[in-house]
């Protein structure tokens, strides 16, 4: 068995119960074989079975106390994976999935997406098994100062950045970024996705949907295309889902689906301003579905139980959870002549549906490469409150897209070094892994 094979066996054996973890940790390995034959300091300094390993798991309890007085309990974490290149950095999920396992994974990827930002900063994730399906406001705030009440020891502006992702949006960032100023006494960018008025950066909200857009408008070139004209299926209909929409129609595409727990829209007229501003209505809602959208809208139909991938477009988006798209979405999706498969949600597709679009020569874009606008754009928030300055909206654009064209470019020529011209997956793993391997070498065993 090869290095990386024998690594891979190792964490299947060592985590049996975190399957996301194994399948985050196989995909990434397998594709850096090529590498590890190329240079065997990798091996030497036995980086694979270092970089599996999360540095530090802070486990905790959260109390919490609801609104009919009842005293609840919930699981917080925080996976502070890899600080090779800068402090750890990644957001906060709250979602009923969340486990010790789908953190892991989830911060495995991070270390790699930021390492591919070109910004210096480490990958680290954190969570609770909380459903903010239906808590009232007062709820919220309580859960999220009781998880502030363990995680501020933990984290600071050069330690350990968090940030928010599914379940976690400006107001949550908000709650916990108050109470690790009262326990701490001190106003710093331990935070990033902040208010505007208070250290936020301009541009973040919509930065992941924005990115993920720039990265598939450089694939489109590539092959001496353009977005204008093309039909796109997205899945979700949060933050992610709403930037996406929104700088997919600015640049002239129609998108023609959302989803939610409850099935998907169609509207083959695709979005406009007034649409895309109700995707911010459903998901205030936090009822978490998306049927209302076809009630408001008349050229919407609710598809209750669906999957978007059934209908005919030339690029894909999912915008939503890990392993959402399997191999029958992929096949269906490539029997109707899909382009472009863009991830946006970190790891959306299962491994076989990846395959598919491999094996049918449908470019595939990684979540890691095509979502790391969000990550990145906290880089800039970051340096704005290093600097105690924030710059206008048009500068934080500017630098997102230059990001995301690098990221696309060095994902690309990674893959082109290694004789897998086109293969964003293996492009994205090696480019964002050796950079990250080399500052651990650098540093030592430690
Ligand atoms: N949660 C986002 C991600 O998956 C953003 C993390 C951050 O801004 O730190 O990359």
């Amino acid at each position: 068995m090869s290095y990386a094979q024998d690594v891979i066996a190792a964490v299947a054996s060592r985590d049996p119960h975190q399957p996301e973890f194994i399948q985050a940790v196989t995909e990434v390995l397998e594709t850096l074989e090529p590498v590890i034959d190329a240079k065997p300091q990798y091996q030497k300094y036995s980086i694979l079975e270092r970089i599996v390993e999360p540095e530090r798991i802070i486990s905790f309890r959260v109390p919490w106390v609801d609104d009919n007085n009842v005293i609840r309990v919930n699981r917080g974490y925080r996976i502070q994976f890899n600080s090779a290149i800068g402090p750890y950095k990644g957001g906060i999920r709250f979602h009923p999935s969340v486990n010790e396992g789908s953190l892991k994974f989830l911060g495995f990827e991070q270390t790699f997406k930021n390492s591919l930002t070109t910004l210096p900063m480490g990958g680290g994730k954190g969570g609770a098994d909380f459903d903010p399906r239906g808590k009232s406001e007062g709820e919220m705030m309580r859960f999220c100062q009781s998880f502030m009440n363990e995680l501020f020891r933990h984290i600071g502006p050069d330690t350990d950045v968090p940030a928010g992702d599914i379940g976690v949006g400006a107001r949550e960032v908000g709650y916990m970024f108050g109470q690790y100023k009262r326990l701490r006494n001190e106003f710093t960018g331990v935070f990033t996705g902040k208010g505007q008025g208070w250290g936020g950066s301009l541009i973040r909200p919509e930065a992941t949907g924005f990115g993920a857009v720039y990265f598939l408008s450089r694939m489109l070139e590539k092959i001496g295309d353009s977005i204008e004209g093309k039909t796109i299926a997205i899945s979700g209909f949060g933050n992610v889902a709403w930037g996406t929409a929104m700088k997919a129609t600015e640049l002239g595409a129609k998108v023609v689906t959302l989803s939610g727990p409850d099935g998907y829209i169609y509207d083959p007229e695709g979005m406009n301003d007034e649409k895309i501003a109700y995707m911010l209505d459903l998901r205030a809602s936090n009822n978490d579905v998306v049927a209302p959208f076809a009630e408001k809208f008349t050229s919407a139909k609710f598809f209750a139980d669906k999957k978007p991938w059934e209908v005919k477009v030339d690029i894909a988006m999912p915008c939503a959870l890990q392993n959402e798209l399997n191999e029958d979405d992929a096949k269906a999706l490539i029997a109707n002549g899909v382009k472009i498969v863009a991830e946006v949600s970190n790891m959306g597709c299962r491994p076989e549906a990846i395959n598919a679009f491999l094996d049918a020569k449908v470019l595939f874009g990684p979540g890691k490469a095509v979502n790391a606008g969000g990550v990145a754009t906290s880089g800039l928030e970051m340096t704005q409150n290093s600097i105690r300055l924030s710059w206008p909206a048009e500068e934080v654009d500017a630098n997102l897209k230059r990001i995301m064209l690098s990221i696309h470019d060095n994902a690309w020529q990674a893959a082109k070094n290694f004789g897998l011209d086109g293969n964003y997956v293996a492009g994205s793993n090696i480019a964002g892994f050796i950079k990250v391997a080399d500052a651990m070498i650098a540093q030592g065993v430690v």
